[in-house]
This record gives C-alpha cells, sequence and structure tokens, in this order.
C-alpha cells in the first residue's frame, strides 16, 4: 500500500468501562507524538480531568453553538450527555498526512465511517461482560444509576462489534497499546 493510500485516521470505540481511556493514555507515554483529537462534552470533568486536557467542558448553550456552527465533524449523546469532535483540527492534521486519533462512541464511529470511508475502526472488547462490569463500577466515578445506563449502552455497543475493521481485546494494556499503534503503522 502505498503512504497516501494507508487509513491516517483510526477510530477507536468500545463499550464504557472497557479501558479505552487508559490505553490511549498508555500509547501517548510511549509516543507522545500521537495526536488524539480532544472531543467536547457536556459532562462535568472526573477528578483530575482538566478543561482542555481529557475534554473541552462545555455547557448545554455553548455545545448547541458547536452544532449549530458546523463545528464538529460528529457528536452524539450518551448516557445522558453530548460529546463531539471539533471538525478542523482533525481536517488539519490529516491535511498534514499525520496519524489522528479519535475515541468515540458507537454513533460517532458510524457517522464517522458514513462521511470518512477511509477511516479504520477499532473496537476494544473487554475480556467478559463481568470483567466490564468490574472495570466500570471499580473505576468509582459514576453513580449506580449512570452505572446501569452505561451497561444498558455497553449491550448495544458488543452487538456493533461487527461493524468494525478490528477487534482488540483489552487484557493487558500494554499488549493492546502496541496493537493499536501497529494498526496506526507507528511502531
Ligand atoms: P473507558 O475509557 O473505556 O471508559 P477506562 O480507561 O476509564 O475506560 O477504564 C475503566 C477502568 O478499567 C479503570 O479503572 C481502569 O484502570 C481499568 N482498566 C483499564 N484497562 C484495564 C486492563 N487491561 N486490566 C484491568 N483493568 C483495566
Ligand atoms: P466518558 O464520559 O466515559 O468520558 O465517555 C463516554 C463515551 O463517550 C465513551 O464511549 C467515549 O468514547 C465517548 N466519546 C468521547 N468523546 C466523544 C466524541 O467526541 N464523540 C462521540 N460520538 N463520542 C465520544
Amino acid at each position: 500500500m502505498s503512504p497516501a493510500a494507508q487509513p491516517r485516521l483510526t477510530v477507536l470505540s468500545g463499550p464504557s468501562g472497557v479501558g479505552k481511556s487508559t490505553v490511549v493514555a498508555h500509547l501517548r507515554q510511549v509516543h507522545p507524538e500521537v495526536w488524539l483529537s480532544v472531543s467536547a462534552t457536556t459532562r462535568k470533568p472526573r477528578p483530575g480531568e482538566q478543561h482542555g486536557v481529557q475534554y473541552y467542558f462545555v455547557e448545554d448553550d455553548e455545545f448547541d453553538k458547536l452544532v449549530a456552527n458546523g463545528e464538529l465533524l460528529e457528536w452524539a449523546e450518551f448516557a445522558g450527555n453530548r460529546y463531539g469532535t471539533p471538525r478542523q483540527a482533525v481536517l488539519d492534521k490529516l491535511a498534514a498526512g499525520e496519524p489522528v486519533l479519535l475515541e468515540i462512541d458507537l454513533q460517532g464511529a458510524r457517522l464517522v465511517r458514513a462521511s470518512m470511508p477511509e477511516a479504520r475502526l477499532v473496537f476494544l472488547a473487554p475480556p467478559s461482560w463481568d470483567e466490564l462490569v468490574r472495570r466500570l463500577t471499580g473505576r468509582g466515578t459514576e453513580s449506580p444509576e449512570v452505572i446501569e445506563k452505561r451497561l444498558v449502552a455497553a449491550r448495544v455497543e458488543l452487538a456493533a462489534e461487527s461493524e468494525f475493521d478490528e477487534t482488540l481485546v483489552n487484557t493487558s494494556v500494554e499488549a493492546v497499546a502496541a496493537e493499536l499503534l501497529a494498526l496506526m503503522r507507528i511502531a
């Protein structure tokens, strides 16, 4: 495959609690040059999360404006909050030929597939349902009601695995990060 034909846009999805953020954080520790899109969200920050780092944390009316002004490449409502990918930064990186990583939900992955069919869609799967519940609960960042909403969404996400180009099972963070880098042809 010529360099120009290689997919430069990689989308990582998978059920809440499977370990997407952990894998991406590890990947960026090993390869800080990998560019990860920072999404906008109406969700409130978790302890330790910083505006502009994990997310741009915005109010509902600001999110409305981003949507109205066409500033989001895709957006979706997930478990009671809205999340979206700022369009321009992604397009700029792709235009420069740099690899781009998006960590977004299933609805967002489908929207990206529709608008950018050359994107590579990677599904991060848990070793088992029980382990997913353990991780989501063990993270300790959501109320029981929100965990329940996320588990309902997780069943839908798991059923959509076959829509993805690749599945990686998150047994070991280090191993999955290495596999993802290999798919992105970075290592
Ligand atoms: P997501 O971003 O997919 O919602 P997180 O990255 O927040 O998930 O991970 C959820 C929880 O699972 C965290 O407490 C994290 O430390 C833990 N975790 C992630 N990957 C693994 C793994 N391979 N083995 C065990 N625990 C993991
Ligand atoms: P969390 O609240 O746990 O950070 O994220 C909840 C879900 O929203 C995860 O599945 C995450 O991948 C997804 N998400 C984060 N940013 C975006 C985005 O910009 N667009 C979409 N569609 N989903 C996103």
